[in-house]
């Protein structure tokens, strides 16, 4: 449906969009302005943004999540700022180029995907595999990032350039050594005061965390009361 939509606006701008069926019912939209007749995919340029959003529970919202409703300055709306926002911003950037004719040095592809927040049968893997050559680009624009505005003031742009890799964090443990399989107490000591600057880290890493209390050992216990152990 949103596809649809897109797609119309688009159509009503003179830009041709294609509708990219990836799995039944689900399908994302792309439309190009072109910079030549034999452009260089290379250089091209995608502006990218997903229409899907994640679930809503409509008893906890105060306003209708698919209405967009604007109340006290604010746009009430699943997916107001992940990621129709940019969708929105992608769309009406893609359509000012076409209005004012710009002479393109590459093309320009604008791509609305449908499946980014579950990553399932319609996700940008899947799109990329069966429609690669409808969007082929050497750059492209997605969400993430942030732009910070205070008192109606752009702050800063930030730039995002990758998100959820590994942090490889050196840690220098300073006292008595011991085997990883009996964390005694006193030993790590040190490796967590290095690791206390961090809250995250702390909870997550802290040397503490793992030095879980033993239990009684009950299988000890039952050989115990059955052995010629079970005296002394
Ligand atoms: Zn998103």
């Amino acid at each position: 449906m949103a596809a649809m939509y897109i797609a119309g606006i688009l159509n009503k701008e003179g830009i041709k969009p294609e509708i990219l069926e990836v799995t039944p019912g689900r399908s994302a939209v792309v439309a190009r302005l072109r910079s030549a007749v034999m452009a260089d995919p290379s250089k091209a340029l995608l502006l990218v943004a997903h229409m899907d959003v994640v679930g809503v529970d409509k008893s906890k919202w105060t306003a209708d999540p698919f209405g967009a409703v604007m109340k006290d300055g604010y746009l009430y709306g699943r997916g107001a700022i992940d990621d129709k926002g940019m969708l929105a911003a992608n769309l009406a950037a893609f359509i000012a180029l076409k209005r004012a004719n710009v002479r393109l040095n590459r093309d320009v592809i604008f791509l609305a995907t449908a499946d980014e927040e579950q990553g399932g049968d319609a996700s940008i893997k899947i799109l990329i595999a069966k429609h690669w050559d409808k969007f082929a680009a050497g750059f492209a624009l997605n969400e993430g990032g942030e732009v910070l505005l205070k008192n109606g003031k752009v702050q800063y742009v930030a730039v995002q350039a990758s998100e959820k890799v590994p942090v490889n964090v050196a840690v220098i443990a300073r006292g008595t050594s011991g085997h990883a399989s009996r964390p005694t107490k006193g030993l790590c000591g040190d490796i967590s005061n290095s690791l206390r600057p961090s809250k995250t880290m702390r909870s997550g890493s802290g040397c503490g965390l793992w030095m879980l209390p033993i239990a009684a050992n009950t299988r000890r216990k039952w050989f115990r009361t059955r052995t010629r152990f079970g005296t002394q």
